[in-house]
């Protein structure tokens, strides 16, 4: 990447994004040490839940790696890595029913759900080959129409990757607001424990609002580096 002063903007949302990052981490290091009072591990949380919802064509299978936990509507399976599969935690408690909680969202067609499914494609084509294109337009700028025509491509690229950070934000608020409700109707964590699983859900929702954060700078960067050119 070549430099330009526009670049600068993007300091908050690097700010945000490490102190969201060193927040996760701290607690959920923290609440994967307190053990919960009925001993259910996170493969036990989400077996139970998706028992009591009723819930028999979706499969809970271990997976490598850490915080790597998800629900792959496709294959219908919630996959919780092995320190949240194994483990009695209030952290594993929380991520396996946030799990059960997006489970939830596709048994009653939520539709943030879907919509968010289908801007996977544009996110992934858009976060690399936007900016590629702008700056390359820039680059282009001898050639007039073509360079504009080139930047405003890579900009409707780039606004694919704000709409699935956007969209991802209700989706994983409402998965842990499910959760929340499912561990304390189940009566999985007892009394103050709920504070726990909050306190991890919580520190992984900034987590995806420091994501949506960065790339809204990162479209304002890009519109600044271009508005000169065009
Ligand atoms: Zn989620």
């Amino acid at each position: 990447m070549f430099y330009h002063w526009s670049y600068l903007v993007l300091i908050p949302g690097t700010l945000l994004t490490l102190w969201a990052q060193n927040n996760i981490k701290s607690t959920y290091n923290r609440y994967s040490q307190i053990p919960s009072t009925m001993g259910m591990t996170g493969a036990d949380v989400a077996g139970t839940i998706l028992q009591q919802m009723g819930i028999t064509d979706v499969s809970i299978e271990p997976i490598g790696g850490q915080l790597s936990d998800h629900y792959d509507p496709n294959a219908k399976a919630v996959r919780l890595s092995q320190g949240i599969y194994n483990s009695t935690s209030l952290a594993a408690a929380a991520v396996a029913a946030h799990e059960c909680g997006h489970v939830l969202q596709d048994k009653q067609g939520y539709s943030f759900m879907n919509f968010r499914a289908a801007l996977v494609p544009a996110a992934n084509i858009g976060s690399n080959l936007g900016p590629l294109l702008v700056v390359g337009g820039i680059f282009l700028s001898t050639m007039g129409a073509i360079s504009a025509l080139i930047i405003n491509i890579g900009i409707a690229l780039f606004l694919g990757v704000i709409a699935f950070h956007i969209i991802t934000l209700p989706v994983e608020f409402d998965a842990s607001r499910r959760a929340l409700n499912l561990i304390d109707e189940l009566g999985i964590l007892q009394g103050e424990e709920h504070r726990g699983a909050k306190a991890v859900l919580q520190a992984a929702a900034w987590t995806y609002v420091a994501t949506a954060f960065y790339a809204l700078l990162q479209l304002a960067q890009l519109l600044l580096m271009a508005s000169r050119r065009r």
